[in-house]
């Protein structure tokens, strides 16, 4: 699980078309987030998208995790078991979604607000994505995995908040889950040197308040412990020659 795999051509042709229907289930994922709907019936339309679009989801039964998307709420950081939660007007929900297709994966997050949301929640947002394109400055030959951790830690916490440090983004490709670990903290200058056709999966998980979690007791979710707001932020993307291309591409990223 930890090995370090470079994509050929034609892997990375399969890649692009897993990541646009994980981008795209996305999307769906989001137009659904409103007051009044359940968390299982926004998974559901997700299943349901991901199969029509001849894919398989890639978190079903992962580990035994038994959604389609993770969908977490508030103080939820990740793995939300999609269930009968209803949003609730200014609920912020993240939709982490997967698709295999073709003997690979794509991987990609965000976080929306139902409606009207707080001034705080839209920023806690906004700063967990934009963290994730200043790590993506560094996603380029001649950087080391850390420089994007670094970077990522570095615009979060000069914004007041924090970053989760028992999870991190991952290499990906035939697996969901590849080498690197790729951190989103730590010194830069570290970790493998990043190369022409490696596919990472990036994923900035943010704290309004402290960094600390804890995992409830259905064995998945995992939760600030201090109850604060949690964000959460991913595209997978493939390392080039030059800039950096997200393979779970979509208008609304
Ligand atoms: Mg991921």
């Amino acid at each position: 699980m930890s090995v370090i795999t470079i994509k050929t051509l034609r892997e990375i042709e399969l890649m692009r078309k897993a990541g646009k229907i994980t981008a795209e289930a996305r999307s769906l994922g989001r137009s659904l987030v409103k007051s009044g709907i359940t968390t299982q019936e926004i998974n559901k339309e997700i299943f349901k998208f991901i199969k029509k679009s001849g894919a398989a989801p890639s978190f079903l039964n992962y580990g035994g995790f038994p959604g389609s998307a993770c969908i977490s709420v508030n103080d939820e950081v990740i793995h939300g078991i999609p269930g009968r939660r209803k949003i609730l007007e200014g609920d912020i929900v993240s939709i982490d979604v997967g698709a295999y297709v073709g003997g690979y994966h794509g991987d990609c997050c965000m976080t929306v607000g139902a409606g009207e949301i707080t001034k705080d929640a839209k920023k806690l947002i906004e700063v967990t994505r934009q963290s994730f394109f200043e790590g993506l400055k560094y996603a380029r030959e001649g950087y080391r995995i850390s420089d994007i951790s670094h970077a990522i830690q570095q615009y979060v916490e000069a914004n007041g908040y924090s970053l989760v440090r028992e999870y991190v983004g991952h290499g990906i490709g035939k697996n969901l889950h590849e080498g690197p670990e790729i951190p989103n903290f730590g010194e830069p200058g570290h970790g493998p040197r990043l190369v022409k056709g490696m596919t990472l999966a990036i994923e900035p998980m943010v704290n309004a308040g402290g960094a600390a979690i804890r995992v409830l007791d259905d064995g998945w979710t995992v939760v600030t412990a201090d109850g604060s707001l949690s964000a959460h932020y991913e595209n997978t993307i493939l390392i080039t020659d030059g800039e950096p291309e997200i393979l779970t591409m979509a208008e609304d990223i």
